[in-house]
């Protein structure tokens, strides 16, 4: 594993895109869950399995202690776990669920929203409902109230056709979670067409599978396919340090959404 990967998933800093419409708001009254009580400071605890454990795995030798044993959960996916749960995100009704590359710890949170249709996709892993390249969704306008598509446009070809594909079947007034990598060094997103080989990917991106390393040009690519960014540091104003540490997620990681027309998402945005 490359250094600068390693580097790379240590540098989700929120400071990339500035403050958001949430830094400074008050609290909800949502408990965190988990809490530690006095002898329990030494040992982490995963939201999304609700599993205290001693220590959690290594990613390699460098970036340790951030996969939850029981679950498999990464730091984005407690992350992402947490913040659904404090605004009850999958609590109203949707119609329709697209889970794209689907983690299974989340799939969980599906079950709070009643009777939707729940569809999950993918270009290569099994079992997939649909068989999909997000750059053509086989899917007509509008079909979708959410979408969930967490550490996958940074391995798309060409990221701005799945966006304008995500824009295309989000209905109005859905959202969708469109995680990546940033680095915050970058100005700019990386990416040079040339550099197809894993070998030229690995040490471009930081992964050989990689198509890109974003940078600050993040929520001006998203909102070019007609879609408005969010970028949310939730961790960094609703969960601190000493918390980030239990459920082992970086503080600063901000967490991506974008939204067709009013949403959920805008709901929260402008309640602040
Ligand atoms: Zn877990």
């Amino acid at each position: 594993m490359a250094a600068s990967f390693i580097n790379f998933l240590r540098t989700l800093r929120t400071n990339v895109f500035g403050g958001s419409e949430l830094s400074g708001r008050k609290a909800t009254g949502f408990n965190l869950p988990g809490m530690p009580g006095s002898d329990s400071d030494t040992s982490y605890y995963c939201p999304c399995c609700e599993t205290e454990s001693p220590d959690f795995l290594n990613w390699n030798e460098e970036y340790k202690g951030v996969i939850c044993p029981v679950c498999d959960s990464r730091p984005r996916h407690r992350l992402f776990w947490l913040f659904a749960s404090e605004f009850r995100l999958f609590h109203p009704h949707y119609g329709s669920i697209l889970h794209l590359a689907p983690e299974p710890m989340l799939k969980p949170l599906m079950r709070l929203t009643p009777d939707v249709q729940y569809v999950t996709g993918d270009l290569h892993l099994p079992a997939m409902d649909v068989r999909m390249d997000l750059t053509k969704a086989p899917f007509p306008d509008q079909s979708f109230d959410v979408i969930l598509c967490c550490h996958v446009l940074e391995v798309v070809n060409d990221d701005s056709a799945a966006l304008r594909e995500i824009q295309r079947i989000l209905k109005p007034g859905g959202w969708a979670w469109i995680q990546v990598w940033v680095e915050q060094s970058n100005l700019a997103t990386l990416e040079d067409p040339a550099a197809t080989s894993p070998g030229d990917r690995l040490r471009l991106y930081g992964h050989e599978t990689c198509s890109r390393l974003y940078g600050h040009d993040y929520g001006k690519r998203v909102e070019a396919s007609g879609l408005t960014f969010h970028a949310f540091p939730y961790a960094h104003d609703r969960i601190g340090p000493r918390m980030a540490n239990r459920y082992r997620v970086e503080p600063e990681t901000q967490l991506f959404f974008a939204t067709r027309g009013q949403s959920k998402i805008d709901a929260l945005m402008a309640r602040q």
